[in-house]
């Protein structure tokens, strides 16, 4: 067993610290800063086994070198992109052994940067600024097509799955959803609960991928309610999944 707490870092990152129930040993996933994981070892006398990157933006790799430095731990990070902490390249496809924490399966998805990958840790999910509560990331590097296709290989993974993405934004995207779907009353319960979370200062994340394909629109455009409102704000027909993601990331850009 195991489990993943979460470290808030820079202005809404989430910085994902997980462990295994039974031990000392621990992985931090896309340390923006040092500080804060290095007080949060201190605090549970934990040692850092393992970094992960999901991708090369500073405030998710700007702890990195630092914490690898002191701890002697690997950098994970995606093999095609240049991260200059990272001394252990993954890409889609590996199978991971971590010391003392587990397997760790490495996934592509690219479309927010051109190299960004996700890991999937005992059903936990790190999927970094590709897959947030009730939105997805922009796109940077990637054409929609790409982002549409990665985030379609995350939602296959089981609706158990616990998703940790890399920041705060569920308010946003909850509010963005409920235009595209109104009728969605998962979506209403879900964004009410989210503000309540919110106003105490609680963390909306981790969620389930269950949550996610009940009420995400990015994972949710083959809904023909989904496709008819993104038809409505394209004016136009859209006939492939990947052209309703497309007008629905526009929409979202556009101030949604
Ligand atoms: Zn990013
Ligand atoms: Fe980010």
């Amino acid at each position: 067993m195991s489990h993943v707490e979460p470290v808030t870092a820079l202005a809404d990152n989430y910085i994902w610290l997980g462990r295994a129930d039974d031990g000392r040993q621990a992985l931090a996933v896309d340390p923006g800063e040092a500080a804060p994981v290095q007080a949060w070892l201190e605090a549970q006398q934990a040692s850092l086994a393992a970094i992960l990157l999901t991708h090369h933006h500073g405030d998710h790799t700007g702890g990195a070198a630092e914490l690898a430095r002191r701890h002697q731990a690997p950098v994970y990070g995606p093999g095609r992109e240049t991260i200059a902490a990272v001394d252990h390249p993954a890409q889609g496809g590996d199978a991971i052994e971590l010391a003392g924490l587990g397997d760790l399966q490495v996934l592509d998805c690219p479309g927010h940067t051109a190299g960004h990958v996700a890991y999937l840790w005992e059903g936990h999910l790190f999927c970094g600024d590709t897959l947030f509560a009730g939105g997805c990331g922009r796109l940077f590097e990637g054409s929609a097509a790409q982002m549409h296709a990665s985030l379609q290989r995350l939602a296959a993974l089981l609706e158990t799955t616990q998703v940790y993405c890399g920041h705060e934004y569920t308010l946003k995207n909850l509010e963005f959803a409920q235009r595209v779907e109104p009728d969605n009353e998962l979506t209403a319960e879900r964004l009410r609960r989210a503000q309540a979370a919110r106003s105490q200062g609680h963390a909306t994340v981790p969620t389930s991928l269950g949550e996610e394909l009940a009420t995400n629109p990015f994972l949710r455009v083959s809904e023909p309610a989904v496709r008819a409102a993104a038809e409505e704000y394209a004016g136009a027909q859209l006939d492939r999944p990947e052209d309703v993601f497309a007008a629905l990331r526009r929409w979202k850009d556009g101030g949604g």
